[in-house]
């Protein structure tokens, strides 16, 4: 007589996941998070670290490392992470706001291996090639030249700053374009071209020019900072905005804002009488702090 009993073994894995307290990992193989685009939260940004967390069913990343292990364990915990499960950082530059917690994110024996990606520039930056790497590995990686991440598609692309080969990235799963664009002094033609059609635009919006000119900087980091290969100014942000920004996000997030020179009521203030002035929807625009992650965005 043929067996009729039912197939329980999905409700055993289920059950067993559950037990171990591995539901998190089980879950991202399952059809649950498949249905999700991305989840993105900005951890940290401006000049004491920089990381953004961007996770879909099946990748798990963080654009930069500049927080240390104990900061970004805790930034992620707040958002319902676990910094012992990504798979893959994107440097973008060896600058210590953006790659000094990656040395010890990689010797860490609690996490699972991560491959970090960065050009050979930022490598010999950053020192990258001299890290301990317990299992993960450094990818070198150059503009324009695409790679995948779980299921996600990287695009990176050089932008103009004083290092020896930074990079942005945009990232698309799903039809979705995420684009994170920080530490660049102008944003020219190739790099608008970039980011034309991101749903969600993480964008440096370092200094009030008025701020940083009467403030008390010595008058080389001044020169240094508003130079074409320093940060972008509220007034680089207002003017892209007003002009070459193709008006497709969803979500604008303000990055890399300066302690010193800015204020966040004034770059925020800037960047939407800019959409407002285009008749653009200025609700998008939100802010990303130094001190606390962003509110994770959830697309798709
Ligand atoms: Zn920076
Ligand atoms: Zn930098």
């Amino acid at each position: 007589m043929a067996d009729r009993s039912p197939d329980l073994s999905p409700l055993v894995e289920i059950l067993k996941a559950l037990r171990s307290g591995k539901w998190r990992q089980f879950l991202r193989g399952s059809f649950v998070f498949d249905t999700m685009s991305f989840r993105i939260s900005v951890l940290g940004s401006g000049s004491r670290g920089n990381a953004t967390f961007v996770a879909t069913g099946r990748a798990r990343l963080l654009i930069d490392c500049g927080l240390g292990p104990r900061v970004l364990r805790r930034r992620l915990d707040a958002i319902g992470e676990d910094a012992a499960h990504l798979d893959a950082v994107l440097v973008t530059h060896e600058h210590a706001d953006h790659v000094g917690g990656l040395r010890g994110l990689l010797k860490s024996r609690s996490s699972a291996p991560i491959e970090a990606y960065m050009t050979r520039g930022t490598m010999e930056g950053s020192g990258a090639g001299d890290f301990a790497l317990n299992g993960s590995a450094i990818v070198p990686v150059a503009s324009g030249c695409s790679f995948t991440v779980g299921d996600v598609e990287i695009e990176p692309f050089a932008v103009p700053h004083d290092a020896r080969e930074p990079l942005g990235f945009a990232l698309r799963h799903n039809g979705v374009k995420v684009t994170q664009l920080t530490d660049l002094g102008w944003i020219p033609d190739g790099v608008c071209d970039a980011i034309r059609g991101s749903d969600v635009l993480i964008l440096e919006s370092n200094h009030d020019l008025d701020m940083l000119r009467m403030g008390g900087y010595p008058w080389s980091l001044k020169e240094r900072l508003m130079s074409r290969h320093g940060h972008l100014s509220n007034a680089a942000v207002s003017q892209f905005l007003a002009g070459p920004y193709d008006g497709r996000a969803s979500h604008l997030v303000l990055a890399h804002l300066s302690s010193q020179n800015n204020h966040p009521e004034i770059a925020r203030q800037e960047a939407r009488q800019a959409l407002e002035a285009r008749g653009l929807d200025a609700s998008i625009v939100s802010l990303a702090s130094q001190d606390a992650p962003t509110y994770p965005i959830e697309l798709g």
